[in-house]
């Protein structure tokens, strides 16, 4: 076996993650902590000061309700994601996340975050739940409030988490590996709070060979939230609510500005607007379609129809809607040039903001977004609970919103006990984005402490037999490069093992193929996810043969059996659902239709993590209490 140092640490509570939930957890966990005499650890695979899908910076906060200012109730917001998840949402979970969400909004102001503000001192909206900020440091900020309630010895970073230590269908804790130096890491813990993030490249991007690694959502987030919750036995939710968001073509920019900010229209290369002309469409997805907001996915369904029919490319008129709002000056030349500069530097900073390779490629392709329009399009699938996907652990709610069904004893606790998860890593209570991720963490974080100091769980020890077993599976990839790195004269081509790059092809092609990717016009069928499971189950042994070269390819290999399990997970809860109820996600061609009388309920799944066969469940949509 490789020559790893084996490091042991013991922490009452560990944080997995060091994104938006974890940082929110991290808060709050600290601060009752502390008052308890408890230890919380955090650790992250990356930087917390520019990890996470935050990374970049953002130019919104896409989560804020506006109670103090009786802008909107908790109802409302409920409602919208609801209506928005065609019927499928916690109303629990959804009402308290935003019951706290400001407070993490106002957090954010106080720790120094810029947000717009408006002539009379309010907030500027993007829309009704969106604010304005300039958000280029927004994680660096949200991460030093973190670090200052944890202290920095609190925090180990560059450690990749692979997997949930269970013994006896217990969890103790995790383990993982140091992506810079030789150490694998046993963290035994009373209570873990799971906030890894979602999943991207499980699907084969658009974006191939010329532009590798670049889609929509952060590529170091792989499904490490869903394997360690399936590893560790706990029901997951809604994993068949995928995310496909429509963004500038090829660099993925951000459209809510455009759409919501600047009012700009979509139209296709014969200026059709599928808005307009695809309206009664609509009628199809009744009583989701005939409400507004239309959900997400039925707005990409109709521009999806069109592309079908030949009618592509679509464009983002940028051109049109800058001049719109510009000619109400038009009267007054100096406010007219104005106008038109303020428009065209905030035009820019959008992306500047949170993508920056957007405006890169418009300056590449010499787009002035006020003299010509830009494609946009439908990017290949995303798991993410926090966003308009709605994949993660089934998880309680609280005891004062939940009905008894979901609620076993502590907000935010995984089915398997002494688990806590948020943002990305919990499902079934979508559009909380990063403010409300935050808020969930908060949320969750307490109730961890709460857990630690009602139930007195004593720190778990675990058998050396059971260490030295994962340590083996853990390097076993650096052991199989090793023995045959010689066997052939280029080592990525071996027959004795495969590398992480062409397993994920192989699964990205399976997925594409089979379970409903951008190369089958997303759809899929009985017949396809039967299929696309054999094909998993072969992959799934060819995991064994995995082999890396180092540190940094062990760090691919873990990623990708991760992604295999956020696929399986998706293929199989595709499959029980015998419906189309998101079409602009996916469509079962066998089953095109929505059915509310059957289908109206949350498919939840379950995989014995030492035996992995899977159990699919249907649970009801019950009212919050
Ligand atoms: C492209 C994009 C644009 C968005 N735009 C907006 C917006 O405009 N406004 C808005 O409010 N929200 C937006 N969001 C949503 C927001 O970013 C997420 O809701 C939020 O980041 C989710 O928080 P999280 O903690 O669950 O995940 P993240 O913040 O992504 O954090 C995940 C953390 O887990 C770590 N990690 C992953 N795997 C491992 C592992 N194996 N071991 C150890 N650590 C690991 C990562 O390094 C990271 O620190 C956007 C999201 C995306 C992807």
């Amino acid at each position: 076996m490789a020559n790893f140092e084996t490091v042991k640490v013991e922490t009452d509570l560990l944080i997995l993650g060091g994104g938006m939930a974890s940082c929110g957890a991290a808060v709050e966990a600290a601060h009752w902590a502390k008052k308890n005499n408890l230890k919380v650890l955090m650790v992250d695979k990356a930087a917390v000061d520019r990890s996470g899908a935050v990374a970049m910076g953002l130019s919104a906060i896409n989560q804020y309700v506006g109670l103090k200012e009786g802008d909107n109730t908790v109802e409302d917001y409920v409602n919208y994601v609801k209506q928005d998840l065609m019927g499928v949402a916690r109303d629990d979970l959804v009402a308290s996340i935003a019951r706290h969400v400001d407070g993490s909004v106002h957090l954010f102001e106080k720790w120094g975050l810029p947000i717009w503000k408006a002539e009379g001192g309010g907030y500027v909206h993007e829309g009704r739940w969106q604010l304005m900020i300039n958000g280029e440091s927004y994680k660096v900020i949200v991460a030093e409030a973190a670090k200052n309630h944890l202290g920095t010895d609190n925090i180990i970073e560059r450690v990749f988490i692979v997997g949930p230590i269970m013994e006896g269908g217990e969890c103790k804790g995790a383990y993982g590996f140091s992506v810079r130096e030789n150490k694998f890491y046993v963290f035994l813990a009373k209570a873990v709070f799971v906030a890894m993030g979602g999943a991207v490249h499980v699907f084969k991007p658009r974006s191939t060979g010329e532009g590798l690694g670049r889609a929509w959502y952060p590529p170091w987030n792989s499904g490490s939230s869903t394997y360690f919750t399936l590893k560790a036995g706990a029901e997951m939710t809604c994993q068949e609510v995928r995310f496909i968001p429509v963004r500038f073509k090829d660099a993925y920019g951000p459209v809510g500005a455009w759409f919501l900010l600047f009012k700009s229209r979509a139209t296709n290369a014969f200026g059709g607007e599928y808005m307009v002309e695809r309206r009664d469409e609509l009628q199809n997805w009744q009583p989701y379609g005939l409400v507004k907001p239309i959900p997400a996915n039925l707005r990409n369904w109709l521009g999806m129809l069109d592309v079908m029919e030949g009618k592509g490319p679509i464009y983002m008129r940028t051109e049109e809607a800058l001049q719109k709002i510009a000619d109400q000056y038009k009267d007054d030349p100096k406010a007219y040039k104005k106008k038109m500069k303020e428009l065209e530097s905030e035009a820019w900073e959008d992306f500047l903001d949170m993508t920056i390779s957007q405006a890169i490629l418009w300056a590449a392709s010499d787009v002035q977004p006020e003299e010509k329009s830009s494609e946009i399009a439908a990017a290949e699938p995303y798991f993410i609970g926090s966003h308009s996907g709605a994949s993660g652990a089934w998880v309680s709610g609280p005891e004062d919103l939940a009905p008894p069904e979901y609620f076993w004893g502590y907000e935010n606790m995984c089915t398997t006990k002494g688990i806590f998860a948020a943002g990305d890593a919990t499902g079934a209570s979508s559009h909380k984005f990063s403010s409300g991720s935050h808020a969930e963490g908060r949320i969750a974080g307490k109730a961890a402490v709460r857990y630690l100091v009602k139930e007195n769980p004593p720190m778990p020890t675990v058998d050396d037999s059971t260490i030295e077993a994962l340590k083996a599976k853990t390097l076993k990839p650096l052991d199989l490069f090793e023995e045959h790195k010689g066997f052939t004269s280029q080592t990525d081509v071996n027959p004795n093992y495969i590398i992480p790059k062409m397993f994920m092809f192989r699964l990205q092609k399976l997925m594409d193929e089979y379970a409903g990717g951008v190369g089958s016009q997303f759809t899929t069928s009985k017949f396809l996810c039967e299929r696309g499971l054999e094909l998993l189950k072969i992959l799934k042994e060819d995991a064994e043969h995995l082999g890396a070269e180092d540190l940094h390819e062990l760090m691919r290999c873990w990623e990708n059996v991760h992604r295999m399990y956020q696929a399986e997970a998706h293929v199989r809860t595709i499959l029980f659902r015998e419906e189309t109820r998101w079409p602009g996600y996916y469509f079962r061609a066998d089953f095109p239709k929505l059915d509310n009388d059957n289908w109206l309920c949350f498919v939840n799944c379950k995989m014995d993590p030492e035996t992995e066969e899977w159990e699919m469940l249907k649970r009801d949509i019950l009212p919050m209490s």
